[in-house]
């Protein structure tokens, strides 16, 4: 499903944001993309979207990549 599609992406703020700052390369700041994530009323949704479907790649809910890992194993 894309992006826009989802029931919540209405209210995503990184739809209005640069979609580079959400997928930094390897190493990359991710510090822009967690301010926008914490600024988005659909953060929780985002985030339980992401580990629901193993999002590997980008920020989501304010989670970078290794912290949604981390997040996975805790709940395993
Ligand atoms: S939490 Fe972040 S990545 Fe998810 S929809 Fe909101 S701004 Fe976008």
């Amino acid at each position: 499903m894309m992006f826009e599609q989802l029931p919540w992406a209405g209210q995503a703020k990184c739809l209005q944001a640069e979609p580079d700052t959400f997928f930094p390369e390897k190493g990359g700041s991710t510090r822009e993309a967690k301010r926008i994530c914490a600024l988005c009323d659909v953060a929780n949704e985002c985030l339980a979207y992401a580990l629901a479907n193993d999002e590997r790649f980008g920020i989501w809910g304010g989670k970078s990549e290794r912290e949604r890992r981390r997040l996975k194993k805790a709940a395993s």
